[in-house]
């Protein structure tokens, strides 16, 4: 059974069997992974705190032999979070960003940057301030990860330069803006101002995101955007998007 060391989010932790706990982390090494926590759900002795719900943890763990689930051995802690957890709202959020980010990360299979804009965001949610925009720059950078990037420079399907319009039609099956001459009754229009401020938010390195400033007409146009193309390339609604929406968020 080779052993490895990955350093991990944990995504989700259920019970499983008696004893044990499955929990499904990102690591940088690995990628997205599930393994067996022996024992965890009966003692809290070998692994405490650190298998909660986007805890930053230095996983150490095997490979199993015909099996996709691996074995956690042992969590390091490096960082609890939980001032992001510390109440239901706070909890939602962390759900939310959770759910997103295993639908993002395929099975085994690192996604470069996708650790450190999950510490940002944990980092970022941490803080008073502007966490409805912490989650918009999350879902934006996260799609363009995955490889799912909306084309917003030129027109997704002539490639003809967009006019100076103030609203701007974005096809969600076609995977970004339309021109006059290419877009239909579907879809879904943002303002100028929201699109400019996307453009911004993606080619920005993480540590001057924060300096990304959403008014609140594009926190909502790329909220509903955002989702709506997410839906569409995962092909389902996240159960934790009511969850927030119920926060009134
Ligand atoms: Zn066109």
């Amino acid at each position: 059974m080779p052993p490895f060391v990955t350093e991990s989010v944990i995504l989700r932790v259920m019970d499983f069997q008696e004893r044990d706990l499955l929990v499904t982390f990102y690591g940088d090494q690995k990628g997205k992974l599930t393994g067996i926590a022996k024992g965890a759900k009966a003692s809290r002795r070998r692994f405490g705190a650190n298998l909660d719900l986007m805890a930053h943890v230095r996983i150490h763990g095997f490979e199993r032999p015909g099996s996709s689930l691996v074995r956690l051995e042992g969590a390091d802690l490096l960082e609890h979070f939980e001032s992001v957890r510390a109440d239901l709202t706070g909890f939602a959020r962390a759900c939310y960003v959770a759910e997103w980010a295993e639908a993002c990360a395929p099975e085994g299979e690192p996604v470069k940057g996708l650790l450190p804009l999950l510490l940002w965001t944990l980092r970022s949610l941490g803080k008073t301030g502007a966490r409805e925009a912490v989650l918009r720059l999350f879902e934006l950078r996260a799609l363009d990860l995955a490889g799912y990037g909306l084309k917003l420079d030129a027109c997704v399907s002539c490639g003809a330069l967009l006019e100076q319009e103030l609203s701007i039609r974005i096809g969600i099956s076609q995977g970004g803006a339309l021109c006059r001459n290419c877009q239909g009754a579907e879809g879904f229009s943002i303002s100028r101002g929201t699109l400019r401020l996307l453009q911004e938010a993606r080619s920005l390195p993480l540590e001057r995101l924060h300096r990304v400033a959403f008014s609140s007409l594009a926190l909502k146009e790329s909220k509903g955007l955002l989702r709506a193309f997410f839906v569409y390339h995962a092909g389902r609604t996240l159960r934790s998007t009511e969850f927030l929406e119920s926060m009134g968020k």
